[in-house]
């Protein structure tokens, strides 16, 4: 059983040592939770789980604390794959809901399973998901500013089970300022994707991850046969060629965890039960 999480990206220069630490903390906290659950749960439920938690720390940019988009509206995205199923649903800019990621995961068990706007709001509406605003002063302090935190803090969780199974979620409140109508990455194969061999979760500019199409091309090299190490290497390599901005955690069907990032510092940690990484 493997676990490892996301919380997006930290910057140096625009985010504080206290804020590091308090990441810190709290990814290892949440790592160390989702490990306990996973104990007697699926990989799926536990990546819900994980992002969940994820969500509801204000720390980062998804669920609550979300960043505002250019009208001052928040709108949110997020994806859940099985990769026994090979089936993948999420929502793409949500609003008013205080955890994108379960709405994602109910819309599994429906034909139609990837929602956007409105039509996922009324989805969730009609699902018991009650309107919750996802919105801190911090945020809206720096919408009004207009200023850019520059911490990308889009969530992931990637697990492996004790049956060996893969999943993946991500969850996020987009890049900040965007025009309204943005599509993010998280709710795409780019930014969210598993099959059997392995999973993966992206952060950073979704542009980029798009025009990449990182997680499904980290996913399908493993499965074709190179080490996870390998094929995010030749990923990121090709991310160079247009300077793009990314990080992604993955796990493959042997247990191996593996990270990388483009800039760093992406926020991270992982937990098999007996060791913590966490990012420095
Ligand atoms: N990938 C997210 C997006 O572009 C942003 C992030 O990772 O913080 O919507």
């Amino acid at each position: 059983m493997k676990i490892i999480i996301h919380g997006g990206f930290f910057s140096e220069s625009n985010q504080s040592h206290e804020v590091k630490v308090a990441k810190q903390d709290s990814l290892k906290a949440i790592a160390k939770k989702s490990y306990d659950f996973l104990q007697n749960n699926s990989a799926f439920d536990t990546v819900a789980y994980a992002v969940s938690l994820l969500e509801d720390d204000d720390l980062y940019n998804a669920g609550i604390g979300s960043q505002i988009q250019s009208d001052g509206i928040i709108r949110m995205s997020a994806a859940i794959m099985d990769g026994e199923t090979q089936k993948m649903s999420g929502v793409i800019n949500i609003q008013n809901v205080k955890n994108p990621i379960f709405v994602a995961k109910e819309l599994m068990k429906e034909d139609d399973r990837v929602l956007g706007g409105n039509g996922a709001k009324k989805y969730a509406n009609e699902n018991g998901f009650g309107d919750f605003s996802t919105e801190i002063p911090q945020r809206r302090k720096e919408y009004e500013e207009k200023l850019k935190t520059g911490g990308k803090g889009t969530v992931g969780a990637v697990a492996l089970d004790k049956h060996g199974k893969l999943a993946v979620a991500t969850s996020t409140g987009g890049k900040g300022f965007e025009i309204p109508g943005r599509i993010s990455d998280s709710a795409t194969v780019a930014g969210n994707y598993a099959n059997q061999f392995c999973a993966v979760s992206c952060t950073g500019v979704g542009e980029d991850i798009v025009s990449n199409a990182t997680s499904a091309k980290i996913v399908t090299r493993v499965t074709d046969g190179l080490t996870i190490e390998n094929a995010f290497d030749r990923t990121f390599e090709e991310l160079k060629e247009i300077d793009g901005f990314a990080g992604a955690i993955g796990i493959d069907s042997e247990g191996n965890v593996f990270h990388q990032d483009s800039y760093p510092t992406m926020v991270f940690a992982s937990f098999d039960g007996v060791d913590f990484e966490v990012f420095g």
